[in-house]
């Protein structure tokens, strides 16, 4: 089985087609959706974990969704959240598109789920302290 986390970014003009099921009907894919946010008339994104019997199945399901003008990106790289300079202060929950960081309430604790994370770095440029960052999926080094 071949699996892969896979970003998807729709613009406007195709962001309510229901390409992603077609992965599914004409390329026999499996997904599990990660993260995403999609309306009407504007760019939308997807996370997903696309899961395919080959390498090959895999290429042909993205190939369609090109074709049908979706920017694909793959996570290269991670972004981390340091808990011993994070203040709580919350800022970083108010630029978050996908909800992977978010405040826990009675305790207004600021918890990163990385699972929903679709690294848009947005937090990474907001945080005053500087406790979000981003590095490298594959050497684990420290980007920003
Ligand atoms: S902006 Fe930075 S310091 Fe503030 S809650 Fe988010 S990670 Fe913590
Ligand atoms: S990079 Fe930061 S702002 Fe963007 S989705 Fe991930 S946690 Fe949220």
């Amino acid at each position: 089985m071949y699996s892969k986390i896979t970003i998807l970014t729709f613009p406007p003009e195709i962001s309510q087609k229901a390409l992603v099921c077609q992965l599914t009907k004409k390329y026999d894919l499996l997904f599990n959706i990660l993260s995403a946010r999609i309306s009407n008339k504007k760019e939308g994104y997807m996370v997903l974990e696309i899961s395919s019997a080959s390498k090959t199945g895999f290429n042909k399901g993205i190939k369609f969704l090109k074709d049908q003008g979706v920017s694909i990106s793959s996570p290269e790289h991670q972004i981390y959240k340091d808990e011993e300079i994070c203040t709580h202060c919350g800022a970083c929950t108010a630029v978050c598109p996908t909800e992977a960081l978010y405040i826990k309430r009675p305790e207004m604790e600021v918890i990163f789920d990385k699972e929903k994370c679709s690294v848009c770095e947005l937090c990474v440029v907001t945080c005053p302290t500087r406790a979000m960052g981003l590095f490298s999926s594959k050497t684990q080094e420290v980007l920003v």
